[in-house]
């Protein structure tokens, strides 16, 4: 007998792995030119520098038995001081080492959090959809209830009065993330500040506090001078799950963290519980050598311009083609209007005639658009136009 829920899980790959092995495998069988791959959102450009000659260094310098040894559970402190730093000088708001916990990437970050508030099988977590797939398995595999919410389809931002109709007693957090996977949305300040407002009051009218829970992997990837507000400066009780596998290109790595500001409310039995939950799911003691490396590169930042490059190149395409798409100012997803409103169709249609392949975005729990990742090289996007265009023709 195993768990049912974790064994469909298990069984079945999400759909954008299986576009993705789709993809190698076809590579392997017409060759990698032929195949147009833009499911999986695996950085494009290599680590920064710094990044790479810190591993060197750090091999050479550290001892053996401390470089490959377990860190504290929360992480080692000098690398907890060197996030702490870089967040209080760049959003001016007082990060305390102690409210950082070390994680192996976001994914562990959500996980624990959500784990840590949920109270019983009434708890409710929110998400704006479209989201990360993931979110609804974080959720109802932890015995807690899964909340789907649709963002404003036209602008893609929160829509704050159809989260309020959602809200409940039992409502214990919404995940928010910005920039967002799949759309490359940005959520402004004054929509961030409805959110907040309303959350501040119901949580008055319920008595305990709604959380954000604010999922950051691209936080650093935005374009066209935006910035994206940091929402603890907003909202008070917002924990943010954050992980260097995209800004700093190293998902294979498993780095990341959760902060929990002593501001929050009941902030440090939150913190508690999520080094509890981190500690019965086996999530303890990140890689000793990303932690060290992290100390070093704190302040380091991803280099944007290939994947602004692609961005503009996609975007301008696609829309002079007839395709119609919000512009996204972060991440690197396009998220466009399937033709004819069936993204499943408009999905196998592209893989079984050109190789194409996009993830339908039914994925995302918002049916009738496709995700594009950008985070491939210029000359594939180049290559693949003429695809991209035979489809939209065959529309028509
Ligand atoms: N959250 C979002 C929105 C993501 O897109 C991803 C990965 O693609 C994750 C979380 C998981 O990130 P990590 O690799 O750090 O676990």
């Amino acid at each position: 007998m195993v768990n049912q829920e974790l064994y469909q899980l298990g069984s079945t790959p999400a759909y954008i792995r299986r576009l993705f092995a789709y993809g190698l495998q076809q590579a392997a069988i017409v060759g990698p030119d032929k195949v147009f791959d833009f499911s999986i959102g695996n950085p494009s450009v290599p680590a920064p520098k710094k990044v790479n000659e810190s591993i060197h260094r750090i091999v050479d310098e550290v001892d053996s038995i401390k470089l490959h040894g377990y860190s504290m559970a929360a992480g080692h402190d000098g690398n907890r001081k060197a996030v702490a730093d870089d967040l209080c000088r760049r959003f001016g708001v007082d990060v305390k080492p102690s409210e950082l916990f070390f994680t192996c990437g976001a994914a562990p970050a959500i996980v624990s959090t959500i784990k840590a508030l949920t109270v019983d099988n009434r708890s409710e977590i929110m998400a704006i959809a479209p989201f990360f797939p993931d979110y609804r398995p974080f959720v109802t595999a932890n015995g807690a209830r899964f909340v789907p919410v649709k963002a404003d389809t036209e602008t893609f931002q929160i829509d704050v009065s159809a989260v309020e109709e959602h809200l409940s007693a039992n409502t214990q957090a919404i995940i928010v993330n910005s920039p967002n996977n799949p759309t490359g949305v940005v959520y402004t300040r004054e929509i961030l500040q409805e959110l907040a407002e309303l959350l501040d009051r119901k949580g008055k009218e319920y008595g305990h506090p709604i959380y954000v829970i604010a999922d950051e992997p691209y936080r650093e990837l935005v374009y066209d001078g935006v910035t994206v507000p940091f929402i603890p400066g907003i909202y008070r009780n917002t924990i943010v799950c954050y992980s260097y596998s995209k800004s700093l290109s190293l998902p294979g790595e498993r780095i990341g963290y959760v902060y929990v500001p002593g501001f929050a409310d009941d902030g440090a039995a939150v913190y508690a519980a999520i080094a509890g939950a981190a500690r019965i799911s086996g999530h303890v003691c990140p890689p000793t050598l990303m932690q060290m490396v992290i100390e070093r590169c704190a302040e380091e930042r991803p280099d944007l311009a290939a994947y602004d490059e692609n961005r503009q190149l996609l975007y301008n395409s696609l829309t002079e083609m007839g395709y119609t798409c919000i512009k996204p100012h972060g991440a690197f997803y396009l998220f466009v209007k399937a033709p004819n409103g069936d993204a499943i169709a408009f999905s196998e249609k592209a893989r079984l005639e050109h190789n194409l392949l996009v993830v339908p975005s039914d994925a995302f729990e918002c049916p009738g658009f496709f995700r594009a990742s950008y985070c491939v090289s210029n000359d594939m996007i180049r290559r693949a136009l003429p695809a991209f265009r035979a489809m939209i023709e065959s529309y028509r």
